[in-house]
């Protein structure tokens, strides 16, 4: 009999997905043997960006991209660990950037573990030119015109100026 299929969750908002996303996407990829984007319907927060535009965004530019196991995306209402436990997935991956991360990363994992104990979380972290990125760091900037072409796959740049409807580009 073969080994288990090693099957995580990485769950997010993805309002946009950024650079940041994707460095822990590629990181996930090279330790588990398959991989699923699991988008969150709603949330704790307003999006900018609806639920339908978080999905086709991050679907292009994950198709853009090679990954070391096969990455899924789907959409995510309720509880999390129960999402995970309904597709087989043992493992949880979140990104830790700073110590900002940390207090709430960590209170949300002691309860994911509480709901269910058989589902554990691993973080992973980003490149160090993505530490201080966020995706509410991301939306501030093109709201105010700003470069984000270090930070973002094209697509996201393009949808971000639409939103906005900066006139100029926010490519530099
Ligand atoms: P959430 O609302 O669940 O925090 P996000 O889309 O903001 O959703 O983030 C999803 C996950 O990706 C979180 O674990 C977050 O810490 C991680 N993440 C976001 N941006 C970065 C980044 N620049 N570097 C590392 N991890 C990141």
């Amino acid at each position: 009999m073969g080994k288990r299929k090693k099957l995580a969750i990485y769950p997010g908002t993805f309002d946009p997905i950024t650079f940041g996303h994707l460095d822990i996407l590629a990181r996930a990829s090279a330790i588990f043997d398959e991989v699923i984007v699991a988008i969150s319907r709603q949330g704790a927060k307003s999006t900018l960006f609806s639920l339908d535009e978080r999905v086709d965004l991050a679907r292009k530019v994950i198709s853009q991209k090679t990954f070391d196991c096969p990455v899924r995306l789907e959409v995510f209402s309720g509880l999390l660990v129960r999402f995970a436990k309904e597709r087989g997935a043992a493992t949880l991956v979140r990104g830790l950037r700073a110590i900002s991360d940390f207090e709430y990363e960590f209170q949300m994992a002691l309860m994911n573990r509480h709901q269910k104990g058989e589902v554990e979380t691993v973080f992973l972290m980003p490149d160090e030119r993505y530490v201080y990125l966020s995706s509410s760091m991301v939306r501030e900037v093109a709201r105010l015109n700003g470069n984000l072409s270090a930070f973002l796959p094209r697509p996201v740049i393009a949808a971000l100026k639409k939103k906005y409807r900066h006139p100029k580009r926010l490519v530099s």
